[in-house]
This record gives structure tokens, C-alpha cells and sequence, in this order.
């Protein structure tokens, strides 16, 4: 089989394997842009329901206090009256050292309970603005999840078959070119170049002139010696 024979089942191929590579990104693409929406839906989910959690914790910390601060309120009356009923200085002061700490530990209670109230304030707005983000992902997921199926599957099945046409147009070529082009094709993505004028098309690299003319006389494929791409003349006319 001559090369002249040979080269459009060559440039059939390369133009078939870069259609693929072309389904393949965007294939990818579209895959990935739905598994990131459903990743983004599953976190938020997750900080949701983190925050909620959270935010009993702290409410229950919160209630647990301020019920403590009561019950010294209660001890706070009862100190009172104590110094109240103190018959000399010594009780008198052991009565008011009493209700000084009683009092401090009231504050602190209450500090405690107002500075749980701003973070508990904070998060539930975090918590809100999730859930509603949530909300809307999940339902943009569910609008586009079944489009982007179908598309992915029309995808998939333009690819089966460009597999089958490439299947066929391999038959036509002679096993060592193919091999070789296969070989470069692991390295970049297009393979082959055709030259007319003493230049590759896939480099641009300016042929050494013996070269060059040796291809116009012979019928074999060269290696461009830049790109290393399966290189074969085609005159100017074609
Ligand atoms: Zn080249």
C-alpha cells in the first residue's frame, strides 16, 4: 500500500482521536460540574447540621446557667438577711464577704449567659444562611441533575461510536505505522503533520531542505525531527 493510500485512513483517524479527546473534556466537564454541585449540597447539609447541634449545646449551657444564677439570687436573700440579724462586727463582715461573693458569682453567671447569647445569635444566622444556600443548590441539583444526564448520555453514546469507526479505520492502516503512531499519540495529543512548502504543520519548524526533497521523490513516511510527529508531503494543489 502506497503512502498516498495510506494517508487519508492516517489523517481519518487523527481526526477521529481528536474528536474523542474532544467528548472526553467535556465529558469530563460535565461530570465534574455535577458531582461538585452534589458536593457542595452534601457539605452544606453537613454544616447544618452541625450548627444545630452546636447551637443546642450552647442553648442547653445557656439555660443551665442562668438557672444557677437564679438559684444564687435565692442565696443572695438569704445572705441578706443573715446580715441583717448579725449581732456584732465579725458577723457582720463574715455575712457581707458572703454576699460580695454570692454577688461576683452571679455576675460572672450572667457575663457567661450574655456572651453564649451573641455567639448562639451568630451561628443560628450562619446556620440560617446555609440552610437557605442549601435550599436553593439542592434545587438547582435537582432541576439540572436530569438534563445533565441525558446530555452525558448522548455523550457516551457519540463516543461508542466514534470507538467503532476508530476500530475500523486502525484495520486500514499497516501494524508498524499505527504502533507508531500510537506511540506518539502517548505524548501528544495530534500525531501526525503533513508538510507542502518545506515547513511541518504541526511545529511550523522550517525542514532541513534534504529533506524535504527527498520527500517529494520517495513514498515513505518521516519523523519531523522537532516535534517527532509521522510527517508526509502533500503537494501545494491538494
Ligand atoms: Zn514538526
Amino acid at each position: 500500500m502506497s503512502i498516498a493510500e495510506q494517508i487519508p485512513h492516517l489523517e481519518a483517524l487523527s481526526n477521529l482521536d481528536e474528536r474523542i479527546r474532544q467528548l472526553d473534556e467535556d465529558l469530563g466537564v460535565r461530570r465534574g460540574g455535577l458531582d461538585s454541585l452534589k458536593t457542595e449540597v452534601a457539605e452544606l447539609r453537613r454544616k447544618v447540621d452541625d450548627g444545630k447541634v452546636s447551637i443546642a449545646t450552647m442553648e442547653k449551657t445557656r439555660n443551665e446557667l442562668q438557672t444557677e444564677a437564679r438559684q444564687m439570687t435565692v442565696q443572695i436573700e438569704k445572705s441578706r438577711e443573715k446580715l441583717g440579724r448579725s449581732r456584732n462586727e465579725r458577723e457582720s463582715m463574715a455575712a457581707q464577704r458572703e454576699l460580695e461573693e454570692l454577688k461576683k458569682l452571679v455576675r460572672d453567671r450572667e457575663d457567661e449567659v450574655e456572651k453564649l447569647g451573641a455567639v448562639c445569635e451568630q451561628a443560628k444566622a450562619s446556620v440560617n444562611a446555609a440552610e437557605t444556600r442549601h435550599n436553593e443548590l439542592s434545587a438547582e441539583l435537582a432541576g439540572t441533575a436530569e438534563g445533565a444526564l441525558q446530555t452525558v448520555q448522548d455523550l457516551e453514546k457519540q463516543r461508542e461510536q466514534l470507538i467503532i469507526e476508530r476500530a475500523a479505520t486502525v484495520k486500514l492502516l499497516p501494524p508498524i505505522l499505527y504502533r507508531r503512531y500510537e506511540a506518539i499519540r502517548a505524548r501528544k495529543p495530534k500525531a501526525i503533520a503533513r508538510t507542502s512548502d518545506g515547513t511541518c504543520s504541526g511545529c511550523n519548524i522550517s525542514l532541513p531542505p534534504m529533506m524535504f526533497q527527498k520527500m517529494q521523490r520517495s513514498d515513505e513516511f518521516e519523523q519531523c525531527p522537532q516535534c517527532k510527529r509521522i510527517l508526509y508531503y502533500v503537494p501545494k494543489s491538494s
